[in-house]
Parts: C-alpha cells; sequence; structure tokens
C-alpha cells in the first residue's frame, strides 16, 4: 500500500463507506486497519457492517424498539445494537 497522507486516507475511507453494500468481509478489515494506521474514527461508519464478521450490512433488517435500533446479521446472527 502506498503512502497516503491523512487526508487522502481520509477521503478513501469515505469512498469506501459510499459503496460498502458491494464489499467484502476481507476489504472492511483492510479499511478499519486502514482509519486505525492513520487514527481516523469511524464512529457512525461502524454501524453499516457486522462488528463480529465484518459483513456489511446492506439488506439486513433493522429494528427500532424503544429508542435502540437493532440489527440482525444475515451471516452470523450476531445482534448490533446502538442507541439512537
Ligand atoms: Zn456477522
Amino acid at each position: 500500500m502506498k503512502k497516503l497522507s491523512k487526508s487522502e486516507a481520509r477521503k478513501q475511507i469515505e469512498e469506501f463507506f459510499n459503496n460498502i453494500k458491494d464489499k467484502t468481509p476481507k476489504e472492511i478489515k483492510k479499511i478499519k486497519r486502514l482509519a486505525m494506521k492513520y487514527n481516523i474514527p469511524l464512529k457512525e461508519k461502524r454501524k453499516m457492517f457486522c462488528k463480529k464478521c465484518l459483513v456489511p450490512y446492506g439488506n439486513s433488517k433493522i429494528r427500532v424498539k424503544k429508542g435502540v435500533k437493532i440489527v440482525a446479521c444475515r451471516e452470523c446472527d450476531y445482534i448490533g445494537r446502538w442507541k439512537l
């Protein structure tokens, strides 16, 4: 991987997450590593893929219950929960 400036890395991450539905867990792992290397927080973007198997949530069912957003991963059945 060529060396990037922090703003270039950030741009690459933004672009990656714009098309996250087409990404593989392997690519997500790579972009997470890139973000870590450049000390770029993913914040809300973390909610776009499964924490456990790194599959993008894409078509997964999202439910909202008592102010908590619940997403079940279609690959590993891991349940992600976030306060709204
Ligand atoms: Zn999963």
